[in-house]
């Protein structure tokens, strides 16, 4: 089983947490391919 972990929306800036990246993004509809893996301390800070 994955972990969870944090992923950044590159379109949108959205962030989510889960084993997968939202698909689609629920706030502008892009697909998971446009996501990121993010670290927590980013997740945390806003990184964009
Ligand atoms: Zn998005």
């Amino acid at each position: 089983m994955k972990p969870k972990t944090f992923w950044r929306c590159t379109v949108c800036g959205d962030k989510h947490y889960g084993a997968n990246p939202a698909n689609p993004c629920p706030t502008c509809g892009a697909p998971s391919s446009k996501a990121v893996e993010i670290t927590k301390k980013q997740f945390l800070e806003g990184f964009i």
